[in-house]
């Protein structure tokens, strides 16, 4: 003990992957950056269907042929691009997400489970989204220079507002969260929470075994909704209170320091730069794809090029976003050392998330795709900390003074 070396703990705690399944963490991960593209081939494919479809703007001539009907258009038009957008992107989802996964022994979800739960979020969803696209075409209508500002506060008041409802709204939908039971795990998080300024009476396990066999946990929602959440698959991978210790000071964290009203102020950025590049792609889009029956940005049938191009913009802003979130994460990383103490726990727990985020990857790669920390980098913070804050040198256990 008296030569810890931090770095040689990092490699200890790598050396528990076996090759095997380090390789396939890699096929698995890198695989993962390739679907970004074919998801966004695919967003591209159903809005230009849409598009060609000219259902949108039949749908506005018809209802506008007595008088103009803004809101109803807006709502019908957001409704019904989303729904013909999730139906012809479903079999790229299912593979993504359901057939990939269960490939990979990351679910054991049936087919059915999964359409079942991928329905009821849209459908539960779907009212809201064509709700924000009701008030976002009313401020392009209103304000046609200023509207990106605006349409930005739009977009993070309604971040808040699904971030606030989602542990109450979606979430059980899908999953059953039941209270910590009583016992040394619930003791333990309760005292934490108590140490760090958390509500305690909020700590669920619940049952992510249904859809996914990753060791996982979070904190959701928002001033009275916040809760902190350990998946069932923590102690089904055999978390000890030592790691319960690393993962729950990680949560707090997210928690303690506001990550979502971060998050949100990162969003206003993103969707106000977004909207202003909107306003000088609409017309270039536009003409491209020949879509002369559409008329300017504030033209609900023109929502499926709005949609081409915000999915491009986002897949260029990957980078920003991810780096934005490994910020997060590794601030709660720092948390979780520093207020729970527990450097090997979190360090345990790490390398069991390694199975669905290769450890090691180039620095590239880990900039460009990487939404956490690579576990690499996270266990050596964590090494080097308990290095930090080992205090004097333990005696050696021979010397006779030692009890
Ligand atoms: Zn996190």
């Amino acid at each position: 003990m008296a030569d810890f070396n931090p770095a040689a703990a990092t490699a200890a705690y790598l050396a528990q992957m076996p090759p095997a399944a380090q390789a396939k963490a890699i096929a698995y991960t890198q695989g993962g950056h390739w679907l970004l593209l074919l998801e966004l081939a695919v967003s591209l494919a159903a809005a230009w269907l849409i598009l060609r479809s000219h259902v949108l703007p039949r749908l506005e001539a018809r209802l506008e042929s007595q008088r103009p009907r803004p809101v109803l258009i807006s709502f019908l038009a957001a409704v019904i691009f989303l729904a013909l957008d999730f139906v012809i992107e479903l079999p790229c989802t299912a593979y993504t997400s359901w057939w990939r996964e269960v490939q990979y022994g990351l679910s054991s979800q049936s087919f059915t489970g999964w359409l079942t739960d991928n329905l009821t979020v849209f459908a539960v969803q779907l009212p809201f989204v064509a709700i924000f696209f009701v008030a976002f075409y009313a401020l392009v209508r209103r304000a046609p220079r200023s509207w990106p500002f605006w349409s930005a506060l739009l977009a993070g008041a309604f971040y808040l507002f699904g971030a606030a409802v989602q542990p109450v709204v979606i979430e059980p939908l899908i999953n059953t969260y039941q209270p910590a039971p009583p016992g040394p795990v619930r003791d333990l998080v309760v005292s934490l929470g108590k140490a760090n300024g958390v509500p305690t009476d909020k700590i669920y396990v619940y049952n992510g075994s249904k859809q996914s066999n990753r060791y996982t946990a979070n904190v959701a929602g928002l001033a009275g909704t916040a809760r902190v959440a350990l998946s069932d698959t923590m102690f089904k991978k055999g978390a000890d209170l030592a790691e319960i210790r690393g993962v729950v000071g990680h949560e707090m964290g997210h928690y303690v320091h506001q990550h979502v009203l971060w998050g949100t102020a990162f969003i206003f950025v993103m969707v106000m730069v977004g909207g202003w590049l909107v306003q000088r792609l609409f017309p270039l889009v536009r003409a491209l794809l020949r879509a002369s029956e559409i008329g300017a940005v504030a033209d609900p049938a023109g929502l499926p090029i709005l949609m081409i191009i915000s999915a491009t913009l986002t897949l260029l802003s990957t980078p920003l976003s991810n780096t934005e979130s490994r910020m997060f994460e590794a601030d709660a990383d720092s948390f979780s050392l520093a207020h729970a103490n527990a450097p090997d726990g979190l360090s345990e727990a790490l390398i069991k998330t390694a199975e669905y985020r290769a450890p090691s990857p180039g620095w590239l790669e880990e900039f460009v795709f990487y939404d956490h920390p690579s576990v690499s980098h996270r266990i050596r913070k964590a090494m080097d900390w308990k290095a930090a804050h080992m205090g004097p040198t333990p005696s050696l256990p021979s010397e006779p003074s030692a009890g």
